[in-house]
């Protein structure tokens, strides 16, 4: 089965002549509408919001897309909380959902209102002196530990994972914090990434609704916000089927229904943290074949690396690859396509059934609109690539510059051994 690319070849050569490849090309129409099922998979919770994960892809043009469908932004980061409040967005519409967080992000978050969710029962304390008092509205990050199982074989291993609280912990942290008067609760927790399934946001709600009974039970405190974060996946091979958000959406509403209702706590606000699902599918890499190679194996040799989309060098993982005008063609090559890094597993693909590609094709490598350009690095001296915009009217707009080499030397700039460089 093949996967559709969201942009014509022919509207690709014609960017091409303005922005070179590599590029990523995202889809306006696309984004929009996912968006708007979201919204309206939750409209059954008035207090519903979606903080969309900054760091699946922080493009500021891209976060304000997202903005006109009500979402506030999950921030991990100083550099993310800067970019938040530099678009306008502050206060509980930010969910600062960090780990490891260094006292001035602390200090930073508090500033500008955001929500923060504590990692850890020792941050309360740590946040205290970072800012002098503990907010009113504060969350806390669970994780059960040992193996947590949703269907057909997803699962994942909390108990392996650095994240969150132990329910002691998470127990003992809602009580201090109570003490040190807080008033409005939340509980979050992200149990398992990626899931292609439409049970695992009804089967994490289950078990923090529970959980929330049992807080209210006993240590009597009504939690204000439930977060089920992100997780909620994309089908990256083109023989999967794709999550339905509005069955998910009813999944949690049932479960909220039984387990949260019955128990007077019909006005929690359910809060989700998804990046991967808001903008994955709707972002493509955009690389020209410039070499091909044949030893011991087939290679094709694109002007993109793992700088530009780490997610096959880092997990091999798949990424869908579309020869641009060979749609129809037979998949009667097999090729590893690489990037340029000196790295043998700087490769978009092993071993993959392509049409025959030659030297100047287009590529297009799907799925790569989250983690992808915001996972870029600079190894080999690499060069981060553009980030174009398809518009809903069919014009596009670039919406990041490529990064310059000027742009790569900058944190030697005044140090007296490159000036030249600058010159
Ligand atoms: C990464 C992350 C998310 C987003 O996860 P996706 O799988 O991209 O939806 C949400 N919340 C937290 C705390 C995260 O670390």
């Amino acid at each position: 089965m093949a996967k559709r690319c969201f942009v014509t070849k022919d509207k690709i050569e014609e960017i091409k002549k303005e922005i070179p490849t590599p590029f990523h090309i995202y889809d306006e129409k696309g984004i929009r509408e996912n968006a708007a099922k979201v919204k309206e998979a939750f409209s059954w919770n008035p207090g519903f919001r979606e903080y969309y994960a900054v760091k699946a892809n922080p493009n500021p043009f891209l976060i304000n897309i997202l903005r006109e469908y009500g979402c506030g932004l999950d921030c991990s980061s100083l550099t993310e909380l800067m970019l938040s409040k530099e678009l306008g967005v502050t206060g509980e519409m930010i969910m600062f959902s960090s780990n490891d967080t260094p006292a001035e992000e602390f200090k930073y978050a508090a500033e500008v209102g955001a929500t923060i969710n504590l990692d850890d029962i020792t941050h309360i304390e740590f946040l205290e002196n970072a800012i002098g008092y503990i907010p009113k509205r504060m969350s806390v990050r669970y994780n059960p530990g040992g193996v947590y199982s949703v269907s057909n074989g997803i699962m994942d291993n909390p108990g392996d994972a650095k994240y969150g609280m132990t329910k002691e912990q998470l127990f003992d942290a809602l009580k201090l914090l109570n003490k040190k008067g807080v008033e409005e609760f939340g509980l979050h927790s992200f149990l398992v990434s990626n899931t292609v399934t439409n049970d695992y946001y009804p089967a994490l709600a289950k078990t923090l609704f529970e959980l929330a009974v049992e807080i209210k039970d006993k240590l009597g405190i009504k939690l204000s916000f439930i977060n089920l974060s992100g997780g909620v996946g994309i089908p990256y091979e083109p023989d999967k089927e794709p999550n339905d958000i509005l069955v998910i959406g009813d999944g949690v509403h049932k479960v909220y229904d039984e387990i949260l209702v019955p128990n007077g706590m019909d006005n929690v606000s359910i809060y989700t943290e998804m990046g991967r699902f808001m903008m994955g599918p709707y972002g493509g890499l955009v690389t020209e074949a410039i070499h091909e190679k044949h030893t011991y194996k087939e290679y094709i040799g694109v002007d993109a690396c793992a700088v530009n989309l780490m997610r096959p060098a880092m997990y091999g993982a798949y990424h869908h690859i579309t020869v641009l005008g060979k749609e129809d063609a037979p998949l009667d090559h097999t090729y590893d396509v690489t990037g340029s890094l000196c790295e043998n597993n700087d490769k978009f693909a092993i071993d993959r059934k392509l049409p025959k590609i030659d030297v100047g094709d287009i590529l297009f490598i799907h799925d790569a609109g989250a983690h992808g350009f915001s996972m870029g690095y600079n190894y080999n001296g690499k060069l981060k690539s553009a980030e174009v915009l398809l518009k809903e009217d069919g014009s596009y707009k670039l919406i990041r510059n490529a990064e310059t080499p000027q742009d790569y030397f900058a944190t030697l700039k005044g140090l007296g051994i490159v000036e030249g460089l600058f010159r």
